[in-house]
């Protein structure tokens, strides 16, 4: 993909500012730290449109960020910090509702795991939720080149078993320190936006 522009719309904490237009749109969820706005960065070849390490007291917000003026890449709030408080997880589950089930715009959502460590019970859920809209399920680790080669299949096999994903579900690794994935995550993307 040639990105000729890539741009942030606007931060949504509210259904009423989400841009009306309707391209089209493909999320991406996944635990704070995850590597969720590297990989972003990543995909479109800049390196700060989405803001990396994100901190336990940051506002959370719905990010849209248009894409050579054809469609957008939406963030999605991350979760999983132990020290926010019910409320904060309360207003996260409303604001990833509201945007997950109204969403006509939405295509798809990926999410994304450490490719490390074993889901969490969190990334677990959050997978069902998006299996449950009826996405297509699919799972990006990230942080690949953080362990050795030999170690990838044995890694790559829990994430599937933890997160009960059939034969048929696409699991891609990918790591923004070698790029290793980036071309594949595109493809998918294309596939995704053709349908
Ligand atoms: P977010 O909270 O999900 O948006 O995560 P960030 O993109 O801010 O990444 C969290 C931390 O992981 C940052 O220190 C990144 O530099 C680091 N990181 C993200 N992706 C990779 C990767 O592929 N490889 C390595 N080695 N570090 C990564």
């Amino acid at each position: 993909m040639k990105i000729k522009s890539a741009e942030i719309v606007i931060s949504a904490v509210k259904m009423e500012q989400y841009p009306e237009d309707e391209k089209p749109e493909i999320a991406f969820a996944g635990r704070s730290n995850v590597g969720k706005s590297s990989l972003i960065n990543l995909l479109v070849n800049r390196k700060k449109l989405a803001r990396t390490s994100s901190s336990p007291g940051k506002t959370q917000t719905i990010n849209f960020y248009d894409i050579n003026d054809q469609f957008r890449i939406v963030d999605l709030p991350g979760y999983g910090y132990a020290k926010v408080s019910k409320s904060s997880k309360e207003a996260w589950g409303k604001m990833m509702d509201m945007y997950l089930n109204n969403r006509k715009n939405l295509l798809d959502v990926i999410q994304l795991v450490d490719i490390r460590h074993a889901p969490t019970q969190q990334d677990r859920h959050m997978y069902s939720w998006i299996k449950h809209f009826g996405f297509n399920g699919i799972v990006i680790a990230t942080k690949l080149d953080k362990i050795n080669r030999g170690q990838r299949e044995k890694h790559l096999n829990i994430i599937r078993k933890e997160l009960q994903m059939t034969s048929e579900d696409i699991l891609l690794p990918v790591s923004v320190e070698t790029r290793e994935g980036k071309e594949e995550i595109w493809e998918l993307v294309n596939e995704i936006f053709k349908v």
